[in-house]
């Protein structure tokens, strides 16, 4: 990168699994990125440590009955702050801001990212739910928006993001999205539908939030990620495929028209796909360990199954009636899995909570912003009222 200004950023979820390793590297490198936004949920005691530890200009705390707290705690040291989704909005569009790392966790991340793209900032995109519920309102805003540019830092399409440079996009045959397999992979189907939240939340390779960590025990996670890949690199959802790979060491692959397949290995380290959005593509030293080969055990490749993990089949269904389909698919989720966090619904019944918020849900074929917001409210009321009845 250059000898400019460091770059600003406005880090959205900056008290999660993303924003604190996205922190790191800003602390590892001080003369590329300064902070100019931090963002919270309603963890406030962590966002005023991390306030006071990177001194941005604002902190932004989603729920309003906390900013009291978040205000007396950062006011004596000149930090402003705000709460709600409108100051979050704000937040990613301010003039201050370079660059928006969107690392909130689900539909929450949605409209900061709208806003981000039409202030035309750049975007380092963790939250993949903006490109699922609402990937060609994004395309077409996007394209409106030219100044604006997502990066993304899921690692699967990181990984597809490097192994495309230098490349004829007309080349690529197929997209490769590897998989873990999540915790449930070599469990017998009855074990899985009675697993617990303790059981979803062993992830045997990343340490991540847990929300994201069910979606990978469900493996919606995947289903997710290859609609995230149709509308991040604009190629036909036939020619994106799921492969599962358990040691996570290949992070995706591209497979090109003369047969030639691309791979990006690495170890299992989030720094590293966040290191090289925040670079805009570019590579920063020292972000994760090396990977040893010699220490590696053999690399391994499997079909998913998706008669164990149904939850994959959303992917194809999403991108084949589009519209809203996949809204409703993330809300009802959304509403599942914090409900099996609580205890309330076993494993077993997050996907058919989620089938059955798509078979009754309003569909929208042509959808814009607001129906995204109404598809979201009725998904959630749907899985809801499935969940009281389970
Ligand atoms: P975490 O649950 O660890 O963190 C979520 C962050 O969002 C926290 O800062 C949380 O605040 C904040 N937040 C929660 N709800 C709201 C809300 N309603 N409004 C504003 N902020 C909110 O999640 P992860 O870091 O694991 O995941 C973040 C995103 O990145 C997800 O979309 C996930 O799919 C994606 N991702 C994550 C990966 C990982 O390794 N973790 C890998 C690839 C993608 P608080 O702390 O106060 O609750
Ligand atoms: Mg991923």
């Amino acid at each position: 990168m250059s000898n400019s200004a460091p770059k600003r950023l406005a880090i959205l979820g900056a008290t999660g699994s993303i924003g604190t390793q996205t922190l790191d590297i800003v602390r590892r490198h001080p003369e590329l990125f300064s902070v100019a936004v931090l963002s919270a949920g309603s963890r406030v005691e962590d966002l005023i440590k991390y306030a006071e530890m990177f001194r941005p200009r604002l902190a932004v705390i989603a729920r309003p009955e906390l900013e009291g707290r978040l205000r007396e705690a950062l006011a004596p040291l000149g930090i402003a702050t705000a709460s709600g989704p409108q100051a979050l909005c704000e937040a990613a569009s301010a003039d201050d801001v370079d660059m928006v790392v969107t690392a909130t966790v689900g539909y929450s991340g949605l409209e900061p990212t709208v806003c981000a793209i039409k202030a035309g900032k750049e975007i380092a995109l963790a939250n993949k739910e903006t490109l699922v519920v609402a990937g060609e309102y994004i395309r077409s805003l996007l394209d409106s928006c030219p100044q604006a540019k997502i990066y993304p830092v899921d690692s699967e399409h990181s990984a597809v993001a490097q192994c495309l440079v230098g490349e004829n996009p007309d080349n690529v045959r197929r997209l490769i999205i590897t998989a873990s397999g999540g915790p449930f992979r070599t469990w017998p189907v009855e074990k899985i539908a009675t697993a617990t939240a303790a059981d979803a939340l062993l992830h045997p390779n990343w340490n991540m939030g847990a929300k994201i960590t069910v979606d990978s025990a469900t493996m919606l996670n995947k289903a997710f990620e290859l609609i995230e890949a149709h509308y991040l690199f604009d190629i036909p959802a036939d020619r994106i495929t799921a492969v599962v790979h358990p040691q996570s060491i290949v992070h995706s692959m591209v497979e090109f028209n003369d047969g030639a397949i691309k791979a990006q290995l690495g170890v299992p380290d989030m720094r590293l796909p966040i290191a090289y959005a925040l670079g805009r593509c570019s590579r920063l030293q020292g972000c994760s360990e090396p990977l040893t080969l010699e220490r590696l055990s053999e690399l391994t490749f499997e079909k998913p199954d998706e008669l164990k993990f149904p939850c994959l089949g959303f992917a194809r269904l999403s991108l084949e009636r589009r519209g809203t389909t996949a809204c409703t698919v993330n809300g009802a989720n959304e509403v599942a899995v914090a409900a099996f966090l609580k205890g309330r619904i076993p494993f077993g019944k997050i996907y058919p909570a989620i089938a059955h918020a798509v078979e009754h849900a309003t569909f929208v074929g042509r959808p814009g912003f607001d129906d995204y917001v109404a598809s979201n409210a009725e998904s959630r009321r749907l899985a809801e009222e499935f969940i009281s009845k389970a």
